[in-house]
């Protein structure tokens, strides 16, 4: 999604504030198992921004290593799932991104999902029957956008 905009928002208790600006570079709603335990509910939107879009605002997000390079953050206080970033120095290729949980945005409709990932791993009772794209994984397009990253890496 294309914007000049600046959005911001937080945790329930509102211990944590942060801003984001302009385009999410992704977005999406996640059905794996790490996100949805995280947030203990069946799907977790996102929507992915260049590390500098970013900006911290209030109070500290506490970070969860769910697995190596991964990197979860909630706030300590009220345990509100807020961020996912890959740590680029352990995982190979990883984006320097940080998506944000848009549920956590003052405005949940500015950065609405393009495409449903690892779908295949949802809860059985828990169907999404819209017109976007479902993948059982991740979709080719976020697929090959890594790949794309981690050639330059290489060349340059
Ligand atoms: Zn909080
Ligand atoms: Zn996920």
């Amino acid at each position: 999604m294309t914007t000049k905009e600046t959005h911001a928002g937080g945790c329930l208790c509102g211990e944590v504030r942060y801003e984001i600006s302009g385009s999410s570079v992704w977005s999406a709603i996640c059905y794996c198992e790490s996100c949805t335990r995280a947030a203990g509910a069946p799907a977790t939107a996102w929507a992915g921004f260049d590390r500098s879009k970013f900006r911290l605002l209030k109070g500290n997000i506490e970070i969860y290593e769910s697995s190596p390079g991964v990197l979860r953050g909630f706030c300590r206080h009220c345990g509100t799932s807020l961020t996912y970033q890959k740590n680029p120095k352990v995982l190979e290729g990883a984006m320097d991104d940080v998506y944000v949980a848009t549920r956590t945005l003052d405005d949940p409709s500015a950065y609405p999902p393009d495409e449903h990932v690892h779908y295949g791993e949802r809860v059985s009772w828990f169907n999404v029957d819209d017109e976007l794209p479902h993948y059982d994984e991740v979709s080719a397009e976020h697929a090959h956008r890594s790949l794309a990253f981690i050639r330059n890496k290489e060349e340059g």
